[in-house]
């Protein structure tokens, strides 16, 4: 049965205590290159794991050698991280970098098209996965997760910044359905930039942008050379397909790089994830920071520690089931969906023993 470890504080000495059991036999060499997988957090969002917990966590990785990095991806949709140089900007901006962490390196390159491609695990699906360069190229990760609500999965944790936030633009895409990018007429000038740079010809002018579903081949190219925003991607999909290709990512991630230990912020728990400016009032009292090597366990713990608390600031009346809380906040969502999908492509077990500091 997988360990989770869990600090009630989020402070510096119990980020040290809980990491220290995880990094001091880790046998790295100095050579070794070691990321850490982050999420800076969006342009108006204050609710991201900030850089100093982030440094916290580097500092408990100074028990061993190596090389240690910060990264993280570029996404799909417009804001301050679709392409490297505007991320690498915000992530400064939010306090990440020198002297406070590491340098941040951005894991799939200018465009967010620099991957690696990584067979899915036990899938029928032709394609495989691709995860970000800097990710699969690296020596050991150690990755480090905010905790919080989700629009498509009920919550994101461990698994979700494995599968989602360690893919490559084209995996991000995959996952997101038969997911293709969509035109919004009200928007688009006809400029013909997404046209040009369309690598299937998938795209007609005819004067505005309309995108052939049958041509296109998911690569997001479009969407990140739209000078307007006018095209995005279809997120009203069939929710249990996405939470399966989430797992199937996660997997080929953890695969790709030697996972040293997962980190949960259970904290400043909102009800929506990182990735938006305003995510509204506190879903739960902070919990702590939990530890484990295996994601699915981890968020398990999690989900079950969410469950066991009462709401908080009048977000919900008395007690209620975790899962309800989330499912409350995003209906529709099945926010136990990714973890049964993660346990069966094997990335972990839902069974857990839960180890707390200082008991
Ligand atoms: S996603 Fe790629 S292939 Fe599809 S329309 Fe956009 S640029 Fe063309
Ligand atoms: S790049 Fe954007 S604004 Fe220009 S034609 Fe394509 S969809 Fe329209």
């Amino acid at each position: 049965m997988a360990k989770v470890h869990l600090a009630r504080g989020s402070g510096k000495d119990s980020i040290s205590a809980l990491l220290e059991p995880y990094l001091k036999g880790a046998a790295l060499k100095a050579t070794d290159l070691v990321a850490v997988k982050i999420h800076a957090g969006e342009q108006g969002n204050t609710r991201f794991v900030g850089p100093g917990r982030v440094a916290a966590v580097v500092e408990a990785l100074r028990l061993t050698p190596g090389r240690v990095f910060l990264t993280d991806t570029t996404v799909l949709y417009r804001g301050r991280r679709l392409c490297a140089p505007d991320y690498l900007l915000l992530s400064s901006e939010h306090g990440f970098g020198p002297p406070v962490t590491p340098p941040f390196i951005v894991a799939d390159g200018l465009r967010g098209t620099d991957d690696v491609e990584i067979p899915l695990p036990g899938n029928s699906d032709p394609h495989p996965a691709r995860i970000a360069r800097v990710i699969a190229e690296s020596d050991a990760m150690v990755v480090i997760s905010h905790f919080k609500g989700h629009l498509l999965t009920g919550f994101g944790g461990a698994v979700k910044n494995l599968g989602m936030g360690c893919a490559s633009r084209a995996g991000k895409l995959f996952m997101h359905s038969g997911i293709r990018p969509v035109t919004k007429a009200s928007k688009c000038t006809g400029c013909g930039n997404c046209a040009e740079h369309c690598p299937s010809g998938a795209i007609a002018l005819t004067p505005l942008a309309s995108i052939d579903p049958d041509a296109c081949v998911g690569c997001g190219e479009c969407i990140q050379r739209c000078p307007a925003g006018a095209i995005g991607t279809d997120w009203g999909q069939e929710k249990g397909e996405f939470a399966r290709r989430l797992a199937l990512y996660a997997m080929a991630a953890f695969s790709s790089t030697r996972v040293l230990v997962c980190v949960n912020f259970v904290t400043d728990v909102a009800p929506d994830c990182d990735c938006l400016g305003d995510t509204g009032p506190e879903v739960v009292e902070d919990i702590g920071v939990l530890a484990s090597t295996d994601p699915v366990a981890l968020d398990q713990a999690c989900l079950d520690l969410v469950t066991a608390a009462d709401g908080a600031s009048g977000t919900f009346s008395g007690t209620g089931r975790g899962v309800e809380k989330f499912g409350l906040l995003h209906p529709g969502t099945d926010p136990e969906a990714q973890l049964s999908e993660a346990e069966a492509v094997g990335l972990g077990s839902r069974s857990f023993d839960l180890v707390e500091l200082g008991t």
